[in-house]
């Protein structure tokens, strides 16, 4: 039988100018002329990123003779009508250190198949050879190189033949190669891998026994395990966050400090943060890679695809990420109710919730979510933190009706069975549909209100159901993002300026104007410098001060540049909006029996 395989050779073959070779070699080409393309997109970041403007230089041969090739777009190329086998060879600059792209330099290099990997047309079925080539001497350490793609024949540093079903499969393994270290462990019988590149000491032990905890728990909840392993691939670095999700991998950039130290007791701030995101990412295995969105699986990634359905897919993952750490027990109670909160503060200190709804924050995240600008937090509702409450108010609601006999995570199985497990990619109507049939009636008045709509959600309703006190109060400072407390603190509220702003040389430059706030009243805009206040200079440290002492009833002026114009304004103080949450427990004699089974069941306690 012939051999029909898409055979692709990857050099990391200069990592000090930070080129991949890349040579693609096509058995049988179209005889009217092979058409190639690199991909504008990754899957699980929904935006433009024209990843084939890193294609530095591109050349095809056929039977040792060069061969033309036309460009015929941004990111693809036809070969002159020839009779195979054709040859492609290119260089890619990867010079970003993302999850999104590709990166090389001589001490690490990673890539994701979307940035390097031209597709063949009409040929995408095919099965795919990469034969992934150690780097040319000299680099840092001795490398090795991981990926989830299957191998056929590989040295023991990881380089060699790898093989992938489809060039979709292709794309969806990415690969990390330098000096790496390896925490492996077992979850339901699974195999685990977290391999760490960049400097980072850190408990291995702890690491690997928080994520079994939490990787176990959220096979258990969806019943089974569909990869036959998993690897979480890591990029430690001195500032950065970000994780992006494959088929059985994750990819993921953090701080170093967000790792565990040595001798860490409780998890503090950053290693939960760590956590949430490889609970986030790991989620994901199920809903998004499998549980699909139909708009999104039909996608070719050559341009945008459009779907309502993010809120469901990154915010019904948002919810699962933190709770499922509370209930597999690797963080406690208040600090589980502390994210939460935060997010319920995200959420109302923008304004732009009263103007876009999760559906179509989701259908507009290539030009709004992706490219946020200084109007942004008026304009605009992430549907990662709104999605998160979304969420959390279906799993109540499904709750109420079923008079606890069901839940959101039934309706997650639900999911899976009817889309995920079978590969059958999910219609745009399918989520609210499958909420309704679970519980035998139209959750459409629920949908309309926290999917479609821009009215604030009854959150009060949801945490009192839960025996969970939920207050709304302004912020004490700039830095206050509520929380969990004992019980509900008050707080005055004090004047405030209705922006958001940093120190800039000489000036405070404001960031953001939000809607309907001071600053926006008295003619302020983003970019505005400004100079005094009330004659006297200000500095971004004590601008939030000197505006709280003022009088609600009284105009002071306010100096700033606009360009290279000097402008006053008239600033009248607004006091600061309830923005801000806390939440904290009732005690069980202010609970009703249901409240407190409810809570139970709903944090597995
Ligand atoms: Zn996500």
């Amino acid at each position: 039988m012939a051999d029909d395989r898409i055979y692709y050779q990857l050099s990391p073959a200069n990592p000090a100018a930070h080129y991949y070779q890349v040579r693609v070699r096509i058995p049988a080409p179209d005889p009217q002329g092979q058409r190639l393309t690199l991909p504008a997109w990754i899957p699980g970041s929904y935006m433009i990123r024209d990843f084939a403007r890193n294609i530095v230089a591109i050349d095809a041969e056929s039977k040792g003779k060069q061969v033309a090739l036309t460009k015929l777009d941004k990111q693809s190329w036809q070969c002159e009508p020839l009779s195979g086998p054709l040859d492609v060879v290119y260089q890619v600059y990867a010079w970003d250190l993302s999850v999104r792209t590709a990166y090389l330099d001589s001490s690490q290099g990673f890539f994701n198949g979307t940035s390097l990997f031209l597709r063949v047309v009409g040929q995408e079925n095919l099965p795919c050879h990469l034969e992934l080539r150690p780097p040319p001497a000299p680099v840092t350490g001795i490398w090795r190189a991981v990926t989830t793609l299957p191998g056929v024949s590989l040295d023991d540093r990881g380089f060699g033949g790898y093989r992938a079903d489809d060039y979709w499969r292709l794309l969806d393994h990415p690969v990390l190669m330098g000096s790496l270290q390896t925490v492996e462990f077992i979850a339901e019988g699974v195999p685990h891998q977290l391999v760490i590149c960049g400097r980072a000491e850190f408990d291995r032990e702890r690491l690997a026994d928080d994520l079994e905890r939490v990787c176990a728990h959220h096979v258990r909840f969806f019943g089974e395990m569909p990869a036959k392993r998993y690897l979480f691939m890591v990029m430690a670095v001195g500032d950065g966050y970000g994780g992006l999700e494959h088929l059985d991998s994750t990819v993921l950039i953090c701080k170093r400090s967000d790792l565990p130290r040595l001798g860490l007791e409780e998890p503090d701030e950053d290693y939960r943060r760590f956590l949430g995101l490889c609970s986030h990412e790991y989620f994901h295995l199920w809903n998004v890679k499998r549980i699909r969105p139909k708009r999104l699986a039909q996608a070719d990634l050559s341009s945008e695809s459009h779907t309502r359905l993010l809120w469901a897919f990154e915010g019904i993952t948002s919810y699962y990420d933190d709770l499922a750490l509370v209930r597999c027990g690797v963080v406690k109670v208040g600090d589980y109710l502390e994210t939460l909160a935060h997010t319920v503060t995200r959420v109302m200190r923008n304004p732009g919730r009263r103007r876009q709804s999760v559906a179509e924050s989701s259908f507009d995240a290539w030009t709004k979510f992706y490219k946020q600008d200084e109007n942004a937090p008026n304009a605009i509702v992430s549907y990662y933190a709104k999605g998160t409450l979304v969420a959390f108010g279906l799993d109540m609601m499904l709750r109420r009706i079923s008079s606890d006999g069901v839940s959101l995570d039934e309706l997650m199985r639900k999911l899976w069975l009817e889309y995920g497990q079978p590969d059958k990619p999910v219609p745009e109507e399918g989520i609210e549909q499958a909420a309704a049939e679970l519980v035998g009636e139209s959750l459409d008045d629920y949908f309309a209100l926290a999917v479609h709509g821009t009215d604030d959600l009854p959150l009060d309703d949801w945490f009192r159901q839960l025996g969970i006190g939920f207050q709304l109060r302004p912020a004490r400072s700039s830095e206050d993002k509520g929380g969990y407390c004992e019980t509900a603190p008050t707080v005055e509220s004090l004047p405030v300026l209705g922006a958001s702003w940093r120190q800039s040389g000489d000036f405070v430059e404001l960031l953001h104007v939000f809607e309907d706030g001071a600053a926006q009243r008295a003619g302020l805009s983003a970019g505005d410098r400004l100079v005094a206040l009330d004659g006297l200079q200000i500095t971004s440290d004590s601008l939030a001060g000197r505006i709280a002492v003022l009088a609600l009833d009284r105009s002071v002026e306010l100096l700033a540049f606009r360009r290279d114009e000097l402008m006053r304004f008239q600033l009248r103080p607004l006091p600061a909006p309830d923005d801000t949450c806390d939440l904290w427990l009732l005690p069980d004699d202010e609970c009703t029996p249901a409240q407190l089974a409810r809570r139970k069941r709903w944090l597995q306690q």
